[in-house]
């Protein structure tokens, strides 16, 4: 049976293992995943999966279908943490899919199609900078041109994962084709205050929000703080002041709109000159994209006119920029059917944090259920959630599973 307390005790053995004394912090290939590895492998096990370390170190369990061989639903999260994490983000979608199957396994059922539970390697791109590692491995979509890429001593991905003991060569060969997964489903908490403040324990994720990223660099003249008349000043600090109200006046003009000036850096950076030069960096999310999109261009084109007011030459630097990634209705409706079932009330909503589902969508239909979190705090060691709703959110995932069917497929 579903057992909410050792969902939790096992989001607490996997908290110990951290770099950071006290804390939550582990990243992808450390001493520390690979100990959370091999203690997720063993969980697998002991719910009846073939498990194994995948070449690009996620964990990857297999719950045989009654009929061997047949194409799986994948459930899955991420084992990676940011740094100063808290101990459910990730973790909890894994470790309740390994109890869904564990509680399937005590009853001896098989069902239909098979079960596969990944818990991937790398999620939040702490280490190299670039996110979803093992999600993108998985879904055929890996970029060989990342191995390149190097940690903040040096080593470099593809060094790192040989370390390891795992062979880059073979992540080609980790691509599911479509057709061998019947769709992706993941429980994530919900990083945000919205089921909280509703009283409702689970909600149905309806997208992943778009994203897009920028630089702006903003160059005006450094000089004496004592000296230059303030109408003779070309301050590139003052003119982004005025760029970061306008990115979130233009935020706050859509309530499914986002907008965040996460970095600004100011040169010199003396308390006697003016400010020469300023970089500072746009962060826009929305369920929608051209409604990122206009956001970004009324950004631009706002900053443009500030700096030209002010005598300012601007730069911009497309970052990255992701669109809208769209959960599968006819799976929002089997996870809807499974919330009512638990006399819950049914809650759709947008996902403002990027998830694994963005690169497993590139070969199936994928479906989120979002956990309640305690005042919607993630990202921090306060991440807390209840024990009644980790038992809700293992049952609802339970119910899905048991009652899933890909013969149910709206056509869209
Ligand atoms: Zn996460």
């Amino acid at each position: 049976m579903l057992d909410p307390s050792r969902i939790l005790e096992r989001c607490d053995a996997l908290a110990r293992h951290s770099e950071l004394p006290g804390g939550l912090t582990r990243v992808f290939l450390s001493p520390e995943s690979r100990a959370a590895s091999e203690l997720v492998l063993g969980w697998m096990r002991e719910a009846g999966m073939g498990a194994r370390l995948d070449a690009i170190g996620n964990c990857a369990g297999r719950y045989e279908a009654s009929e061997p061989g047949a194409p799986c639903v994948m459930l899955g999260s991420h084992l990676d943490t940011v740094r100063d994490a808290g101990r459910y983000d990730g973790m909890l979608g894994v470790i309740t899919a390994i109890e869904c199957v564990h509680a399937l396994h005590a009853q001896k059922k098989r069902l239909p199609f098979a079960i596969e539970v990944l818990g991937f390697g790398d999620e939040e791109g702490v280490r190299f900078g670039t996110t979803l590692l093992g999600s993108r491995a998985v879904a055929g979509i890996f970029d060989a041109s990342v191995l390149s890429l190097q940690d903040a001593s040096g080593v470099s991905m593809e060094k790192a994962l040989r370390d390891f003991g795992l062979d880059p060569q073979e992540i080609p060969r980790l691509g599911r084709k479509k057709g061998q997964v019947l769709a992706y489903a993941e429980l994530h908490i919900e990083q945000g205050p919205v089921l909280e403040a509703e009283g409702l324990p689970v909600g149905v994720v309806t997208a992943i929000n778009g994203f897009s990223r920028l630089r702006v660099t903003l160059k005006g003249e450094a000089g004496h703080a004592g000296t230059v008349p303030m109408r003779l000043r070309r301050d590139a600090l003052a003119a982004a002041a005025e760029c970061v109200l306008a990115v979130e006046r233009i935020a706050k003009g859509d309530p499914e709109l986002v907008g965040t000036v996460g970095r600004l850096e100011a040169k010199p950076g003396a308390i006697n000159v003016i400010p020469g030069e300023v970089m500072f960096t746009i962060d826009f999310r929305a369920p929608r994209d051209e409604l990122r999109e206009e956001a970004v261009s009324r950004s631009l084109a706002e900053a443009g006119r500030i700096a030209e007011r002010r005598g300012i030459k601007t730069q911009v630097e497309p970052l990255q920029s992701l669109g809208v990634t769209q959960c599968s209705e006819w799976l929002m409706v089997q996870l809807e059917r499974a919330v009512a079932a638990e006399g819950v009330g049914v809650r759709r909503l947008p996902s403002g944090a990027g998830h694994d589902g963005m690169a497993l969508k590139a070969i199936t239909d994928i479906a989120m259920l979002f956990v309640r979190c305690k005042a919607g705090i993630s990202h921090n060691p306060a991440e807390a959630i209840t024990r009644e709703d980790a038992a809700i959110g293992a049952r609802i995932l339970h119910r899905f599973l048991s009652s899933f069917d890909a013969g149910h497929r709206l056509s869209a």
